[in-house]
This record gives structure tokens, C-alpha cells and sequence, in this order.
């Protein structure tokens, strides 16, 4: 079993219906029923046998994305986690991030506990 670390964001490039209000927050989807099935099944079968995981998100508030505060928070556990890194990877110059580990790397560091090898 080969497991790739790297990976590509498939960044959907439609919308889920016509309207574009498919699954909003805050908006209403004004199309019949079974309009939004169909538009998705206008999406070629060997463009989603290229991707792995489909995950279905809701729009996030530009407000709340935007706050200070959070970004803050979000960068004081970046900078953790770089620092981490840098101690990891101290001894090997071509390394600087988790993403550039090789697989070996990864099992030597990434130890799954008992209770995660359940399944
Ligand atoms: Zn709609």
C-alpha cells in the first residue's frame, strides 16, 4: 500500500445549481426540485474519477473569516507547529515541512496509537 502526502485541492469550479444558492447559510435555492441533481450530474464521470474525496462545504462568512482575532489564534498555531517542525527536521537541511517527509519519515514520526489501528 503506497500512501501519497502530497495532494491536490480539486477546487470546485461550478456551483451546486443554477441559482448558486444550492446548501447557502443564509440564501434560499430557488430551483425546482430536481434541478440541482441534474446540473450535477453534468459533471463528466472521468473528472470525478479523478477525485478521491468529495466533501460537500458550506459557505463561510467573510466577516468571521476575516477576524483578527482568529487569524491571530490561527498563526500563533502555525508558528507552533513550524517550530515543532524545525526541531524535527534540525538535522536535515533539505527537509522543512511535514508535506516533504518521506513515507519511512512518516511512520517513524507519526506512530498511530493502539486505539487508531482498531479500524
Ligand atoms: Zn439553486
Amino acid at each position: 500500500m503506497v500512501f501519497r502526502f502530497g495532494f491536490q485541492n480539486a477546487n470546485k469550479a461550478t456551483q451546486e445549481c443554477p441559482c448558486g444558492f444550492y446548501n447557502h447559510p443564509e440564501k434560499d435555492c430557488v430551483c425546482a426540485p430536481g434541478v440541482v441533481q441534474k446540473y450535477l450530474n453534468k459533471i463528466s464521470g472521468p473528472l470525478l474519477d479523478r477525485i478521491d474525496l468529495h466533501v460537500e462545504v458550506t459557505l463561510v462568512n467573510f466577516t468571521e473569516l476575516a477576524s483578527t482575532e482568529r487569524n491571530n489564534l490561527i498563526r500563533e498555531r502555525v508558528i507552533k507547529a513550524r517550530e515543532i517542525q524545525d526541531k524535527r527536521f534540525l538535522d536535515k537541511e533539505e527537509l522543512h515541512c511535514n508535506a516533504q517527509m518521506s513515507p519511512k519519515m512518516v511512520r517513524k514520526v507519526c506512530q498511530i496509537s493502539e486505539a487508531g489501528t482498531i479500524y
